[in-house]
């Protein structure tokens, strides 16, 4: 094959240049893909491909308008692709062009989404186990710094952002278990960004550049997140995407002033999303009353980062006190919040040089918003105290309203969206621009009245005067009236009933409205981008302002919520208390007629072990404990009617592990992983949750380790914990370990149907409900009593210690599970009832026949904890009617 010339000569040229995926080159009126590039994005967005040939070989090309790349570019880069823009300018000899932009998804300006849009850079520590995390959003120009110390919590903090693309350092890309979650657990795009970048010295110089030296120092983070951070910017500025100037602030997350909340944490308590992956459903949906897209993102931001500092906590509280009980002026806030646009994307889109005249309007609008708040605020008394006033009052006001009036002055009030044609700026902006405008006014006058005129003056009928492309303006004079035209005028078309003419005065004034007409666009387009300059100069102050708008957007929205829902202000404190008096699951509530329930821990009371049936609310309750505690420290009010909470350091879940399951993942290894991380990483002043541990595996096998966790829990960790299990033999540690005490979620059975009362009380379930519940709903009395012998044979096979914590001597307790007793040793004839109960199974199994034998096997085998009451009762109508002789194909 010849090598290509010409324009996909050029193209191919371009494609070596970059490592980008796909080309849109830019040829005139069109951005062209050729070659596979062509087929690839004809197939992925719909495109009709068309072949060109270049010097004796052809090309598949596929094609988009320039004006409508922009969704093109959207589309592809959220399928993935990173595509590389060329655009086209002028030379001495003609055309040229030159690569303009990389535009990934860490990179797109261009979106439509409220979510932010984090690129992420992630370094390993080299030596050490810690990692260096950077997150930057184009859209808004926020940039932050995290640190981890070790691959779980670097995974944690990617969770949390959820970034689009993420950039692994030299080192990160040799880990392949981080990449591999990165890969499973996030929808990101990784990208292997120049390994240069990522050098210690070039990095910290960028970031310095970048946000001052000082306050880099003053960061005070570890040189693998500065390595994230130089790489981060060195990736968005290589990119081109021109936002650079947006990013004016760096950040630090130190983990000190956050609770921690893992990855497996927030999905299990479904912050953002629920379970099955839906945003509805989630505690943030059910929450989320903010009228703007920042205010959204703060909320968010907030779920997912509750706070430890009582002094933030009780801030917020004030503010949401004072705006739930101000309804009339909550209401008043929201109203001027619905007016606001996104402000930190509009400075983004300011200093990319993106945003349009109806962009700058909305920034005007917005800047308006900020002192009709402080208005409302000042004048209600409620709020007139709280800390809103100093939320509003933080940005530089008057910066804010100088901006302000500086781009009322300029813009029109209905500018076009294209900010090439004028139209864009008020009189009395510039004088110059009057000027023109003025004078093009004239003459459009004298062009608008020049029919009348000539009507008059000729004694025409019939004569118009117009204008289009390939004729320029014109007198246009019915077919009757064309001979009566006076000398002076030059035909330049015939119609049928008319014909055209022009003169030399109008052919002089067409020149004069197209010159004016030119001069006008070139002006308002260097007004224009003096102005969004000016705008872009002013990004930190919009960010300002932008962040004042959310703060109060999402205050208002928990403050709504509240009201809305009778939810109440927890009395926040340092120490280990957890009471909560009649509290609510905040999700089900909405969607079930919920019963309330108390939950009460402290220091002699730290550990609860639920018990209840399967389906009960066990879970449902410890979630309900673990969201309220979480949204007491974002600052929000709870469900509850009163609640008293004890800050904790980090919220730690284990829960069944539907969606591992899906992915493929073993169940058990997974459990024990989230087990075994919560062990080690639980603090005193954590909250744990255990929804069932050890199910996963053989019953001995599960029992042992759920005891032994318990006992680590509850003497080593000595975290806050609800441990719900179905293993009824925990509920005995309640004696045993002094902090252990029993709770259970009632049920009432009557005659053999189960009503779940959902109410939380002291004490254990019934330890053998299951064959209760076989009992009640008529199962045979030889079956039910088999059943009991068969549970107390299991029973005994097996007895466990119990290790009491505190003292230096072990206490040799032994749980007997035959008697569900504890003693205080081992019997001395122990040894002797173990050999009698060996003989006996053979007596008991020759008075059965062998289809009940093979019945009682099936009874054996169901688990009366995991299997629906429904299917339960049609498994035991199965054995029933095989006993009777008719069943079992
Ligand atoms: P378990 O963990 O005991 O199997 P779940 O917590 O999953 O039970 O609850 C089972 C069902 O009961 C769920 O559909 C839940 O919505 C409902 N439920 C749980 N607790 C309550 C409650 N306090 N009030 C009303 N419905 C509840």
């Amino acid at each position: 094959m010849t090598e290509a010339t010409g324009i996909v000569g050029e193209f191919l040229s371009l494609k070596e240049e970059t490592d980008a995926e796909l080309l849109a080159m830019q040829c005139g009126d069109f951005y062209e893909f050729f070659d596979e590039d062509a087929e690839i994005v004809a197939d992925e967005l719909d495109l009709k491909v068309s072949q060109k040939s270049s010097h004796g070989s052809s090309y598949p090309m596929a094609g988009v308008p320039v004006d409508d790349l922009t969704p093109y570019l959207k589309a592809l880069v959220e399928r993935g692709y990173r595509v590389a823009v060329a655009d086209q300018y002028e030379t001495d000899s003609g055309h040229a062009r030159e690569i303009v932009r990389v535009v990934t998804p860490g990179t797109l300006l261009e979106t439509t989404d409220a979510d932010a849009q984090y690129l992420a850079a992630v370094v390993a520590g080299g030596t050490t186990d810690d990692y260096g995390l950077a997150f930057a959003d184009v859209t808004t120009g926020r940039f932050l710094v995290a640190e981890a110390t070790d691959a779980d919590e670097a995974l944690t903090e990617l969770y949390r952002f959820d970034p689009v693309e993420v950039l692994p350092g030299p080192d990160a890309r040799a880990d392949d278990d981080l990449l591999k979650t990165v890969r499973e657990r996030i929808d990101a795009t990784l990208t292997l960004h120049e390994t240069e970048a990522f050098a210690p010295k070039r990095a910290d110089h960028a970031v310095g550049e970048q946000f001052g030296r000082e306050t880099v120092d003053r960061l005070s983070v570890g040189d693998p997140a500065i390595a994230a951070a130089g790489a981060a910017l060195d990736y968005v500025e290589e990119t081109g995407a021109g936002v650079l100037a947006s990013m004016t602030r760096i950040q630090a997350h130190h983990g000190d002033d956050h609770v921690t909340l893992d990855a497996t944490t927030q999905r299990n308590l479904e912050l953002t999303e629920t379970m099955q992956g839906d945003s509805e459903g989630s505690l943030f949906e059910t929450i989320d009353h903010t009228e703007t897209s920042a205010g959204g993102r703060l909320l968010k931001e907030w779920l997912q980062r509750p706070r430890r500092s009582l002094e933030t906590l009780r801030r917020r509280q004030e503010s949401v006190a004072a705006l739930s009980t101000a309804a009339l002026a909550r209401d008043e806030l929201q109203d001027a919040l619905g007016e606001a646009y996104d402000l930190a994307r509009l400075a983004s889109k300011a200093t990319h040089g993106s945003a349009d005249a109806r962009d700058l309007l909305s920034v005007r609008d917005t800047l308006g918003v900020l002192p009709t708040l402080l208005e409302t605020i000042e004048s209600n008394p409620d709020l007139a105290d709280s800390p809103l006033v100093e939320i509003v009052d933080r940005p530089d006001r008057e910066a804010a309203a100088d901006l302000r009036g500086t781009l009322e002055e300029a813009l029109a009030e209905e500018p076009p969206s294209t900010v090439t044609q004028g139209g864009l700026f008020r009189r009395g902006y510039d004088d110059e621009l009057d000027e023109v405008i003025e004078r093009h006014e004239e003459i459009k006058e004298w062009l608008d009245t020049l029919a009348e005129r000539e009507k008059s003056r000729h004694g025409l009928s019939h004569v118009t005067v117009d204008r289009n492309k390939t004729d320029g303006y014109y007198i246009q004079v019915g077919k009757s009236a064309a001979d009566g035209v006076p000398e002076s005028y030059e035909q330049i078309k015939t119609l049928k009933n008319s014909k055209r003419f022009t003169t030399e005065e109008l052919e002089e004034k067409e020149r004069e409205v197209l010159r004016l007409e030119e001069r006008r666009g070139d002006l308002e387009y260097e007004l224009f981008e003096e102005l969004r300059a000016e705008v872009a100069d002013r990004a930190e102050l919009l960010q300002d302002v932008g962040r004042a708008l959310a703060t109060v957007d999402a205050l208002a929205s928990l403050a709504t919520h509240a009201a809305e829902n009778r939810w109440v202000r927890p009395d926040l404190h340092r120490g280990d208390r957890l009471e909560i008096d009649q509290g609510r699951h905040p999700v089900v509530e909405q969607t079930t007629e919920f019963v309330p329930n108390d939950v009460r821990m402290d220091e002699d009371r730290g550990f609860l072990v639920v018990t209840g049936p399967n389906m009960s609310g066990k879970s449902t309750y410890m979630r309900q404990v673990a969201c309220i505690v979480l949204l007491a420290q974002v600052g929000s009010f709870v469900p509850a009617r009163d609640a008293e909470i004890g800050l904790v350091d980090g919220i730690f879940t284990r829960v069944g592990a539907l969606d591992e399951l899906a992915q493929g993942r073993s169940t058990f290894m997974v459990e024990m992983s989230e087990l075994s991380n919560i062990l080690h990483t639980a603090t005193e002043d954590s909250l744990v949750i255990l929804d069932e541990v050890g199910r996963g595996t053989a019953t001995y096998d599960g029992i042992s380790i759920a005891w032994a966790a318990t006992e680590y829990l509850h003497n080593e960790v000595r975290a806050k914990t609800l441990f719900a299990t179905h293993y009824h033999e925990l509920t005995g540690l309640a004696e045993e370990l002094p902090r252990v005490a029993n709770v259970h979620v009632a049920a009432d059975e009557q005659d053999g149907d189960v009503t779940f009362l959902r109410t939380v009380r002291d004490g254990p379930t019934d330890r053998s409900y299951g064959i209760h519940v076989a009992d009640l709903a008529g199962v045979p009395n030889p079956v039910v009593d088999r059943a009991r012998d068969v549970l107390e044979r299991l029973r005994e096979e097996k007895a466990i210690e119990a290790k009491g914590g505190g003292s230096s001597e072990p206490v040799q307790t032994v749980f007997d599970l035959s008697s569900g007793q504890f003693r205080g040793e081992a019997s001395a004839d122990g040894g002797e009832r173990e050999r009698e109960r060996e003989r006996e199974p053979e007596t008991t199994d020759a008075a059965i026949d062998p289809e009940a034998k093979d019945v009682l096997e099936d009874l054996e085998e169901i688990d009366v904890n995991t299997t629906p009451p429904i299917e339960l009762v049609s498994k035991v109508q199965d054995l029933q009617r095989r006993l009777e002789g008719d069943g079992g194909e």
